[in-house]
């Protein structure tokens, strides 16, 4: 089992923020903005690329749910999905960043040049 269904299994203690049957929201454990809030689904999908329509529709509402019950929803916020090795993924099942409470920069591609990376 991985990490994160040993979380969804209260194998490994976590920070619960919201959950529901479909869907675990928890805090992270290294936290990189004021508010920075993982959210995943209860059955277990490698990444993002495997997730089926439907229920990424019912993802992106329960996300919805999660900014406006953390009080960020108006002041706003950023979803990101690191999915697999050039994206930078650590963990191998399916999980949105849900970062906000402080003005975030952009900062690797604000001023990036796409030289940079050829
Ligand atoms: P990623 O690099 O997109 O795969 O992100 C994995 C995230 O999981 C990182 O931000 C970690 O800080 C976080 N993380 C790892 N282990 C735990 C844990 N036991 N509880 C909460 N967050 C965790
Ligand atoms: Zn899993």
């Amino acid at each position: 089992m991985c990490l994160f269904c040993k979380i969804i299994h209260r194998e490994i203690p976590s920070n619960t923020v919201k959950e529901d049957e479909a869907f675990f929201a928890f805090h992270d454990i290294n936290p990189k903005a004021p508010v920075h809030v993982l959210v995943i689904p209860k059955t277990h999908y490698d990444s993002f690329n495997d997730i089926p329509a439907e229920l990424m529709g019912k993802m992106g509402i329960f996300m919805q749910d999660v900014a406006k019950d953390l009080g960020i929803d108006q002041s706003g916020y950023r979803i990101i999905s690191n999915i697999g090795e050039d994206g930078g993924q650590e963990v191998k099942h399916l999980h949105f960043h849900i970062v906000g409470g402080a003005k975030l920069h952009w900062g690797h591609f604000a001023d990036a040049d796409p030289k940079d990376f050829f």
